[in-house]
């Protein structure tokens, strides 16, 4: 561990056994440092507060933001100047640069599509190095020694499932985490691999670490339950989508394992960890977490939220501050019984959804809705879009292109990555339609990336 992480883990111990008041005190200096920070370093920030107090305590003062918003003003909402939104989409544009550091400091990741709108990031290495050990306090219940020793007895052989062929952030972890020289065996899979192959290749590689999607978890616990799958890992991390608590615990079982389950994205990576009793903890030392309702007023404990609002308190290159993140959650009235000093939460945002496609021999198909959708997000020049199964074996793709690009030269990429998914996975006469109408909010302002067929016809 560095110095640096060494004092911020030392500090987040500190304010663990401080309590609600050692918290309370820590969230409260580092969001006023933060708010000056931005406001001498982020143009979009500066004048997004020009009337606001000059110092300030309360983060229901500052205006609320959203992806939309600051990627619209990329270059004024970042603090290096020298980054801008040119240079990283260039970067983003290069497959043969993941994991490579742009300006030699920012690793730069993309949105992988689960919102249905494209984004680009970038994360120091400081910003980074603090979200994991911050993170690090939450994850003792399942690193446990006897977790550890499994670990190094399988010399920590390692599966990455992960979207390929693009900067994902877990692609880009995962190629940088490969290169970095460890001696542990770290494979990448492609998450769009066919089920039977990634099954194949999984007993051959017999990995005691698999990180993945929780929907890829879900099918791998089906193939494992079925018999097809036989792999004994010592420890699963799941991100990236919330699962229901059955499907979670039906994973848990099938591979009989501790799950490291982070909420995380690329506005804020490992943001909390799901502790024993299946919680979500909000490092409130550290980050604001707002759960409120759709007028942006605070959703009292035990109710649901429309959306919630997120502070990150030491994320410097690309401020995120009272960020509207569209997932729904759910606080705890009441001290988590694991013992927690933090509020605890469940989040019923990004659900995974698994679609049924028919066969031509009349089989079922089961592909996980992040896949499908991973397709279209990659496609250059895709700015928003909606994929909606119209029947067993019919997909309508609603898009809508970036002002420079051609829309149908947009949508023949969609559509050849498409194809070219269904093909692999014995799906060939699935059918792709361009769909008409631009994609539609719901009636909540949100945009569903994706809908079943059982959305209709239920
Ligand atoms: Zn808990």
């Amino acid at each position: 561990m560095s110095e640096t992480a060494l004092t911020i883990f030392r500090d987040a111990r500190k304010a663990r056994y401080e309590g609600p008041a050692g918290i309370a005190r820590r969230q409260c200096t580092r969001l006023t440092d933060q708010i000056a920070y931005v406001r001498a370093h982020s143009r979009y920030y500066r004048e997004l507060y020009q009337h606001l107090p000059e110092r300030i305590e309360d983060v229901t003062l500052l205006p609320v933001t959203n992806k939309q918003k600051l990627m619209e003003r990329f270059d004024d909402w970042v603090t290096d100047p020298e980054l801008t939104l040119q240079k990283i989409r260039a970067h983003a544009a290069d497959p043969d640069r993941v994991g490579e550091k742009l300006l030699g400091k920012y690793t730069v990741t993309t949105s992988s599509g689960t919102t249905g709108r494209q984004a680009f990031f970038v994360l120091s290495d400081a910003t980074r190095t603090t979200a994991f050990t911050v993170a690090l306090r939450g994850m003792s219940s399942v690193l446990t020694p006897a977790t550890i020793r499994k670990l190094m007895a399988g010399r920590w052989r390692t599966a990455m499932i992960v979207p390929t062929g693009g900067h994902f952030a877990s692609h880009v972890v995962a190629v940088q985490q490969r290169d970095a020289g460890s001696i542990v065996a770290k494979r990448i899979f492609p998450v769009t691999m066919s089920m039977p192959e990634l099954v194949e290749q999984l007993n051959g590689f017999r990995p005691v670490y698999v990180e993945c999607y929780p929907t890829i978890g879900a099918l791998l616990a089906s193939e494992q339950e079925a018999g097809r799958l036989r792999i004994r890992p010592a420890l699963l991390r799941l991100g990236g989508e919330g699962l229901t608590d059955a499907e979670y615990e039906r994973i848990r079982t099938a591979f009989g394992v501790k799950i490291l389950d982070l909420y995380g994205a690329n506005e804020f990576p490992a943001l909390m960890v799901k502790c024993s009793r299946g919680w979500y903890h909000t490092h409130d030392d550290w980050m604001v977490f707002e759960p409120v309702d759709a007028n942006y007023q605070p959703t009292p404990p035990g109710e649901r939220s429309h959306t919630v609002l997120v502070s990150v308190l030491y994320r410097r290159e690309q401020p995120i501050l009272r960020y509207d993140v569209g997932d729904s959650v759910l606080m705890r009235p009441d001290p988590c019984p694991c013992g927690s000093p933090f509020r605890a939460v469940k989040v019923r945002g990004r659900v995974p959804i698994l679609l049924n496609f028919r066969t031509a021999d009349d089989r079922t198909v089961i592909l996980s809705s992040f896949v499908v959708s991973l397709q279209v997000a990659c496609a250059v020049g895709v700015e928003l879009f909606q994929i909606i199964q119209t029947t067993p074996s019919r997909l309508s793709v609603r898009l809508q292109s970036c002002a420079w690009a051609n829309p149908d030269h947009v949508w023949y990429e969609v559509h050849a990555k498409l194809a070219r998914l269904f093909s692999d996975h014995g799906l060939s006469q699935v059918v792709v339609d361009r769909g008409t109408e631009p994609p539609k909010l719901s009636p909540g302002g949100k945009l569903r990336s994706v809908i079943p067929l059982v959305a209709h016809e239920t």
